[in-house]
């Protein structure tokens, strides 16, 4: 069986697809499933504020226990380094032109490396359960890293079960934010990107 490292950007956004990947499997290309072996992985060092980013963090470690499911987390916090790179690298002309496209790399090169380290075959991330994401720029962002790292990225649009997981995770009292993550969608006070 073929190892699954899930990238997981909270567990509200995990609660369907953790059951999918249960019952299911990893959804292919075609449409078929693939049974895999999965593990959560929580790393997203930009959430403000801190509070909040612990109130993630423990609901993500309560969520993966109730369920049973291996994961990792990776307690890095850095929102100065965050901020300071959005000014540095997002802009005209520079290496990222949206703030969130630089969002996903951070994100997602930490999960490429720690699956190079352990022998995972697939990364993949909860972040394609929101509509609020930008999903063309998180699926450029990790096909980009497939090719550094020869590992798999699957992209799957969960989109039409995100009402759907929202309400299971409100049924397990999962707590759930109101806005995306970073100092800049929190200050706008809804989600924006
Ligand atoms: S709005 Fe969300 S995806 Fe975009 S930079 Fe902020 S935390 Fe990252």
């Amino acid at each position: 069986m073929r190892k699954l490292l899930m990238h997981t950007c909270c567990a509200p956004c995990f609660v369907y697809i953790e059951n999918e990947l249960k019952e299911k499997g990893l959804m292919n290309y075609n449409g078929t499933y693939e049974t895999v072996d999965y593990t959560a992985y929580f790393y997203n060092p930009n959430i403000h504020p801190k509070v909040e980013y612990e109130r993630r963090k423990n609901a993500f470690i309560e969520f993966c226990k109730l369920k049973e499911v291996k994961n990792v987390v990776k307690d890095e916090y850095d929102l100065n380094y965050f901020v300071k790179n959005v000014v540095e690298q997002v802009g005209e002309n520079k290496k990222f032109q949206l703030r969130c496209e630089y969002c996903y790399y951070i994100r997602l090169k930490k999960v490429f490396e720690y699956a190079k380290e352990n022998d995972f075959d697939i990364v993949s991330t909860t972040l394609t359960i929101s509509p609020y994401q930008n999903h063309d720029v998180i699926k450029k962002i990790g096909e980009k890293l497939q090719s550094e790292y020869g590992i798999e990225f699957r992209y799957v649009d969960y989109t039409s079960h995100f009402r759907e997981g929202q309400k299971m995770a409100r049924e397990l009292s999962i707590y759930m934010q109101k806005y995306c993550g970073c100092i800049f969608s929190m200050d706008a006070g809804k989600w924006v990107y």
